[in-house]
């Protein structure tokens, strides 16, 4: 039976609420299946935490992990050593990238992989001589992690309240979430033209020697799976281009697949400079991450070897070898099985399921990409009139519906989150959200 008392102090967690009801405690999993201790199935709907793409229990990841372990269990790659598996996994994500990636940092998790990305960009402009040239730009409901820096990108206030946070030097944009945000009568265009316009603004007004970086996901995942308006990215890239500021791309959780092609980037027309990978990279099979480099800011790094002597960031368990094999096999499983592919053709089917719950009471948008999309819960469907936070209305779905149903998703704020394993068959898609309409029949 549940322990309700137990020494775990639980992440992004409730805790008055777990403390009371105590925890859902998994035993195992299959597929797109994740058990609990009596036995329960879930569907996971958000592939864990936006991670397991090929689902649960894949024998060949599993054969890969104890060849592995056999093998070779740890090798540093600090002091200019590595191992094959780092070495090959590097090339590997240099040749994917879809901008001219040069060099490859690998870290544990999404966090200090962003963490990463703001002390390279420091660094890199620090080496350069610009030495004032620091802020960084995030969107308003961005989420890049927890780290004191990465906490510091996040565009949620929960983030921030009484954890001393954010960081000075970040700036914020308006939220390209063209629900919430447009004007009434503004078509995507015109909202899009406005966030623009008031970007480029705020650079001038902060001065553009002052500002590094802009971060931003394709697709807003932890935010509330927001979907920036076509062109979006094209025209902030237009205008970070004329201000000298790189972007950069995080990742995290649309790399390979989520949105139908292998990165988001591709399917949102947005250029990076930098990107940040972590999740689907191995499948959430083993905690890993990545930010690619291009050859320019590598090569500052590299000359600066001369004064410098050691490039001083790394991690014990930058690419360790458990990792790196189950990265590189998950590589070869998204391409020998389709698996981005299988993701495209399963989209539509994911896509009409959303919209067949768009006119449900509670809903007042349905919206996807790929394989990643939202329920948009609203108090008044014509006003777009959203429910008092503390009311928990998205919670209680996610959290007590769900669960009730046998469907896994998250609620941020009012917003339902899934985002299935991209193995995930139509029969399967058919049955989680059969369960998902359950669980907000119960909330009515
Ligand atoms: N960036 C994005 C876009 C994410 O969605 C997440 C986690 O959900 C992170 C960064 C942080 O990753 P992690 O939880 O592995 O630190």
């Amino acid at each position: 039976m549940t322990t309700i008392a137990s020494a775990l102090l639980h992440p992004t967690t409730n805790l008055r609420s777990a403390a009371q009801s105590g925890p859902l405690v998994f035993a195992h999993g299959k597929g797109v299946r994740i058990f609990d201790r009596e036995g329960r199935d879930f569907i996971e709907g958000l592939s864990g935490l936006w991670c397991t793409a090929l689902g649960h229990g894949d024998e060949e990841l599993a054969e890969a992990a104890a060849r592995q372990l056999r093998d070779l269990s740890y090798a540093t790659l600090f002091a200019g050593k590595a191992h094959e598996g780092a070495l090959d996994l590097a090339d590997r994500l240099v040749a994917m990238a879809p901008f001219d990636a040069a060099r490859v940092f690998f870290g544990q998790s999404g966090s200090d992989a962003n963490d990463t990305q703001i002390k390279l960009v420091r660094h890199y402009n620090n080496l350069i001589g610009r030495p004032g040239k620091k802020k960084i730009i995030a969107l308003d409901r961005g989420y890049h992690g927890v780290t004191i820096g990465a906490a510091s990108l996040t565009g949620l206030a929960g983030f921030h309240r009484e954890w001393d946070l954010p960081i000075p030097g970040i700036l914020r944009a308006r939220c390209p979430y063209a629900y919430l945000e447009a004007h009434a009568g503004e078509d995507e265009d015109a909202f899009t033209a406005r966030l623009v316009a008031e970007l480029e603004a705020m650079i001038v007004a902060e001065g553009p020697e002052t500002i590094a970086a802009m971060i931003a996901e394709p697709v807003l995942g932890a935010g509330g799976v927001v979907i920036p308006p076509r062109g979006y990215f094209a025209q902030v890239r237009q205008v970070l281009d004329r201000h000298d500021i790189l972007l950069i791309a995080d990742e995290v959780i649309t790399g390979f697949g989520r949105t139908g092609e292998a990165f988001g980037s591709q399917t949102m027309g947005l250029r990076p400079d930098t990107m940040t990978l972590a999740k689907a990279l191995s499948s959430g099979y083993v905690p890993i991450s990545a930010v690619l480099l291009p050859q320019q800011i590598y090569q500052a790094f590299e000359d600066a070897s001369a004064t410098l002597g050691v490039f001083a960031h790394g991690y014990t368990y930058s690419g360790h070898p458990l990792a790196t094999a189950i990265a590189l096999k998950t590589l070869d499983i998204y391409r020998e099985r389709d698996i981005f592919g299988q993701a495209q053709r399963m989209a539509p089917v994911f896509a009409r399921h959303l919209q067949a719950l768009a006119d449900h009471p509670l809903i007042g948008e349905a919206r996807s990409v790929g394989m990643i999309g939202a329920l948009q819960i609203v108090r008044d469907r014509k006003t777009r009139a959203l429910y008092d936070p503390a009311d928990g209305v998205g919670a209680w779905c996610a959290d007590t519906a769900g669960i009730r149903h046998g469907v896994l998703f998250r609620a941020t704020f009012d917003t339902l989150c899934f985002a299935p394993p991209l193995v995930i068959s139509e029969a399967e898609l058919d049955e989680m959200f059969a369960r998902v309409r359950a669980a907000l029949d119960d909330a009515l």
